[in-house]
């Protein structure tokens, strides 16, 4: 590894609060995807929109080296279990797809195991193709509306109509989701 990917590791580390082997899936495909796009910054904004389709270790690497964040918008997570991320960049939005193969390595040690995520050869990790989803919508800001009920503002579009009235998600009765 190079200094510059050895220290977007380390950064990467401390951001996630640990060293593991899912994080290092994270950032190899996050320092792949920079390279390959020629990115030298950050994403500032929504440059970059990443849809991940696994909630694991992996999506901090994703945060951490493209600043492609959940509080930004530019980073879905579409739970589906599988360690596949999709990127796309505004504008132009031509996408690609990254699908970890996650190879056997049996008898290793976690320590081995991430070493090998972040400096083994690409073709055993995982492949590149075209995007197969279209990219996410542009993160919206609504209004806030006072719940009829409880009074809390929450987002226009999230309002219920409960008797007549505009109620929040908890207020209308329905279980957190998570
Ligand atoms: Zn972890
Ligand atoms: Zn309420």
């Amino acid at each position: 590894m190079d200094e510059k990917r050895a220290k977007l590791w380390s950064e990467s580390v401390r951001f996630h609060g640990h060293s593991c082997p899912g994080l290092a899936i994270g950032v190899r495909i996050a320092l792949d995807y920079k390279e390959k796009i020629g990115l030298h910054g950050c994403s500032e904004d929504e440059e970059i929109v990443a849809v991940a389709e696994t909630d694991s270790c992996s999506i901090d690497g994703i945060q951490s080296v493209l600043s492609c964040t959940a509080g930004k918008g530019n980073l879905r997570i579409c739970r589906r279990g599988k360690h596949v991320f999709t990127f796309f960049q505004r504008p132009g939005n031509e996408g690609l797809r990254y699908s970890w193969k996650s190879p056997k390595l049996e008898g290793l040690s976690r320590e081995a195991k991430t070493d090998y995520f972040l400096n083994g050869p690409k073709d055993e990790l995982y492949s590149v193709e075209p995007a197969r989803c279209s990219p996410p919508p542009k993160a919206d800001i609504h209004v806030s509306v006072l719940c009829a009920l409880c009074g809390e503002p929450t987002a226009e579009p999230q309002l219920q109509i409960r008797n007549g009235q505009r109620v929040c998600h908890e207020c209308a009765g329905e279980e957190a989701c998570y």
